[in-house]
This record gives C-alpha cells, sequence and structure tokens, in this order.
C-alpha cells in the first residue's frame, strides 16, 4: 500500500535541503557574514539579513526542546499515524527546527532527550525526521 500522507514540494530556497536529504545528509543553511547557522531555508539570514549564504552538512544531532503527542489525525493520510510525537529539536548547530520523533513510544519522549536525525521515505521524497540517539 502506499503511504497516504502528503509529499514535500521543494521551493527555491529550500531545494537544497531536500537534495541533501535525499542523499541522507541534513543540510542546514549558513550565514557566512555573521557565521551562524539557521533554520527554515530563506533567501536571508534572519540575524543580519546577509545574503552570504552557505550549505553545510549538520551534525544531525540534537536534543527535544519541546514536544506534542498528536492523538487525532490532523490531515487525510495520517489516519494510520496516531498517537504519534512531534518536537521542536535544538540541533547541536543552533537552529531548532520540527520534526517528528520516530521509533519512540509517546511516553518515552521528554525534554533534553538527546535524539539523532533519520531519514524517512515519502513518496520520491525523504523526510528528515528524529530518533532518540541512544536507540530506544
Ligand atoms: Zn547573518
Amino acid at each position: 500500500m502506499t503511504d497516504p500522507r502528503p509529499v514535500p514540494v521543494p521551493a527555491a530556497s529550500s531545494a537544497p535541503y531536500w537534495e541533501g536529504a535525499a542523499q541522507g545528509r541534513l543540510l542546514l543553511p549558513f550565514c557566512s557574514d555573521c557565521a551562524r547557522h539557521f533554520f527554515y531555508p530563506r533567501a536571508w539570514c534572519p540575524v543580519c539579513m546577509g545574503r552570504n549564504l552557505v550549505w553545510r552538512e549538520a551534525s544531525g544531532r540534537g536534543t527535544v526542546h519541546t514536544f506534542s503527542v498528536v492523538h487525532a489525525a490532523p490531515a487525510v493520510g495520517f489516519e494510520g499515524q496516531v498517537p504519534y510525537v512531534i518536537a521542536v529539536i535544538d540541533l547541536a548547530e543552533g537552529p531548532r527546527m520540527m520534526a517528528n520523533l520516530v521509533n519512540c513510544a509517546p511516553e518515552a519522549a521528554r525534554v533534553g532527550l538527546p535524539v539523532r536525525v533519520v531519514f524517512e521515505q515519502r513518496g520520491e521524497m525523504r523526510v528528515p525526521q528524529f530518533t532518540p540517539a541512544d536507540g530506544y
């Protein structure tokens, strides 16, 4: 059975992010003007408005900043997913990003949980998600 969930559609500003994900690499935009990573991808740095941006591969490591357990499917295609954990991850490089916490029972999710990136196949795309770093 095919996955009924929607498949991400890259925008011009996020195309490198999705190309990296397809290769199993978490890429973040980095501002060469103020030497900071940021997320989400956009055409200028949200800190200094600089436009000297490059893409850098992140470690894929982070910790859970906050999370919520989703019990009611938010859209068609997610009925088979609930309950699941959606989390805001503090990446080791500094930015925060929202993703699902996978391979983790809802009752095992906690603030401060060390996590690492994994890539979930979704149609022809791969979506960065996070899993507990110590593998339970
Ligand atoms: Zn900057």
